[in-house]
């Protein structure tokens, strides 16, 4: 009798589910990718909408999220981003190898460089103890208005339903969709009461100097937690070198 190839990979969670019954999940089990998911990438009206698209193909391959299964669209839209990332990471290295050909384009000179990319050796980072983390950033501008002046802010982890709410958004201008982004994962503003913080919505974002905004990007891109996708590059043409970030969207291209 021939013998039975694996058919589910079980992985760690960066962050972990939070079930409605506030219970925690950290493993995952896989399945590999088939006909119908290639039939997903390929869809004309999915491919609009990031987010729902990574939704759909999670939705598709999780076999179960610790001990609960099935796994339905409401999980995998609830999960953090830094979850859905390394998921998808994990489905490209079970259905097509842990290597990735992955280009890369230089803002100097605009040529590209490709670069081969050993998935298994990109560092995650993992959450200890429970629950997802807080980002918490200190402005150095802060935001002010005829109420006061306010320099903490506190943001939860994106999820895939903050994902799919502002990817056309982001499709359309990323600063703009970016502000959105962080408007929905934006939990505190100093001492300011939420209602008030609620009802200024992206002007908070829109506002702020160009060097907290900065502040922000960096803070995330330190803390987050997740495979880290950040690189630096040096152009094969030009020679010099840049900071890019690894395309997850290139992940599952199939030339
Ligand atoms: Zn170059």
């Amino acid at each position: 009798m021939d013998k039975r190839p694996v058919r589910e990979f079980e992985v760690e969670l960066p962050v972990g589910y939070v079930d409605e019954d506030g219970r925690q999940h950290r493993t995952a089990t896989l399945r590999k990718m088939t006909g119908r998911e290639e039939a997903l990438l390929a869809d004309r009206k999915l491919r609009r909408n990031g987010g729902k698209l990574v939704t759909e193909l999670l939705r598709n391959c999780l076999v179960r999220l610790g001990e609960l299964e099935p796994v339905n669209r409401h999980m995998v839209a609830g999960l953090s981003s830094p979850d859905r990332n390394y998921l998808l990471l994990e489905l490209r290295k079970i259905t097509f190898g842990q290597e990735l050909h992955a280009t890369y384009t230089c803002p100097f000179c605009g040529e590209t460089s490709s670069v081969l990319e050993e998935l298994d050796e990109l560092p995650v980072r993992r959450v200890n103890g429970s629950g997802p983390p807080e980002i918490v950033v200190e402005l150095e501008d802060g935001y002010e208005d005829k109420e006061g002046f306010y320099t903490t802010m506190v943001f939860r982890l994106p999820t895939g339903v903050d994902e799919e709410k502002t990817a056309s958004a982001m499709k359309e201008n990323a600063s703009l969709g970016m502000n959105a982004l962080l408007t929905r994962c934006l939990q505190g503003l100093g001492d300011m009461p939420a209602n008030r913080r609620e009802a200024l919505g992206t002007k908070i974002l829109s506002d702020l100097a160009l060097g907290d905004r900065a502040r922000i990007e960096r803070t995330f891109r330190q803390e987050m937690p997740g495979a880290d996708l950040s690189r630096e590059i040096m152009c094969e043409d030009c020679g010099r070198k840049f900071q890019a970030t690894l395309d997850l969207t290139s992940f599952f291209s199939l030339s």
